[in-house]
């Protein structure tokens, strides 16, 4: 199977064109460009995806393509990689919250993050990238090149995750979306910390956006995206360097990251951003307070690869959900939905 960089000027035939070659569209920059895996044999009968832009292609498209190819060039490993995540001087990446106030039914969260948007890590997976940025130059803005680095990081996320189970056919549509806004002056407090600090960047982002406040706008945006991209799953991501409770969490269908990514550093972002998507597929922690055998995501799989299970921390197999590593192993594979009946049983050719 063969990795390519497709334009296109009509990305849904380009799509079919691929699925009926037997491949599929792996990462979908913009409705201009994407990354596709097929068959090498089949790249001189491709009639929709060029492989080279047919006239001009907007800033977002070429920024795009510019970020995808250059992260195919290998990095150096930085220092914080392959550490466990409670290690000292690191703070924890955020397990899911459970929060059982707003109705919903406790058996919910025992599968996956109990989102009907995101049981398992399987087929077409609509990304809802909201980037909530100051409209205020000082410590809270993007600069342009953070901006660059924190599409790099997300892409390379979506990149492994994609690949990383050939037979669960992933692929990623990410939507960026860059949102300038100033804070609203102080508002009263909420007591879900997590809440009360998001809520106030969050909800300014998603009016200007043109969606309600809270969960139900975020929901709204994703449906709308999933419906627009055609995906049968989907997830929100907010990444900020506004005030957060904690530098990365997933609730729900939605992950929040600070662009700061805490110790770990923004070049670690992906590492951390791929380890919060499982979770709102149903991946457990690993590390600390886990408990050995406890059992998630849609088919109920057990925690067996948590530290609490072994002897010694040498036993454990690598994992993300363990530590800063891009390397998942068999037990949260079942967790997210990677074991049959929900993917074929043969290793396919993709
Ligand atoms: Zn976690
Ligand atoms: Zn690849
Ligand atoms: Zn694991």
């Amino acid at each position: 199977m063969n990795e390519l960089l497709c334009y296109t000027s009509d990305f849904d035939a380009a799509e079919q064109e691929i699925n009926q070659l037997g491949g599929l569209v792996r990462l979908r920059l913009t409705s201009k460009a994407f990354v596709a895996a097929l068959p090498l044999a089949e790249l001189s009968t491709l009639v929709h995806c060029k492989i080279a832009p047919n006239g001009n292609i907007d800033d977002e498209t070429e920024r795009l393509v510019g970020i995808w190819k250059a992260s195919n060039v290998p990095r150096a490993p930085t220092p914080s990689e392959g550490v466990v995540w409670n290690s000292p001087d690191y703070s924890t990446p955020g397990a899911q919250v459970l929060d059982l106030a707003e109705g919903e039914a406790a058996i919910e969260y025992e599968q996956s993050t109990g989102t009907p948007t995101s049981r398992y890590m399987t087929g077409r997976i609509s990304a809802g990238i909201i980037i909530v940025d100051s409209n205020t130059p000082g410590e809270l803005q993007f600069s342009d090149d953070e901006h660059a680095t924190l599409r790099d990081e997300v892409l390379r996320s979506l990149h492994f995750l994609s690949h990383e189970e050939p037979r669960a056919n992933i692929g990623f549509y990410p939507d960026f979306k860059e949102v300038a806004v100033s804070l609203p002056s102080e508002s009263s407090s909420v007591s879900d910390p997590y809440e009360n600090l998001e809520r106030r960047w969050r909800d300014t982002a998603l009016a200007e956006l043109g969606f309600p406040a809270g969960r139900a706008g975020y929901q709204a945006y994703l449906q709308q995206l999933m419906s627009e991209l055609g995906t049968e799953w989907g997830f929100v991501a907010f990444f900020t360097k506004f005030p957060v409770h904690w530098f990365a969490y997933a609730i729900w269908e939605k992950v929040v990251m600070h662009f700061n990514n805490d110790a770990w550093g923004p070049s670690a972002i992906h590492r951390v951003f791929a380890h919060e998507i499982c979770h709102v597929f149903g991946a457990a922690d690993e590390y600390g307070n886990c408990q050995c055998g406890s059992l998630h995501g849609h088919l109920q799989s057990p925690n067996n690869n948590c530290v609490s299970c072994f002897g010694s921390v040498s036993e454990q197999a690598p994992c993300l959900m363990d530590r800063n590593v891009l390397t998942i192993c068999e037990h949260t594979r079942k967790q997210i939905g990677w074991c049959p009946p929900l993917i074929e049983t043969e290793t396919t050719t993709l």
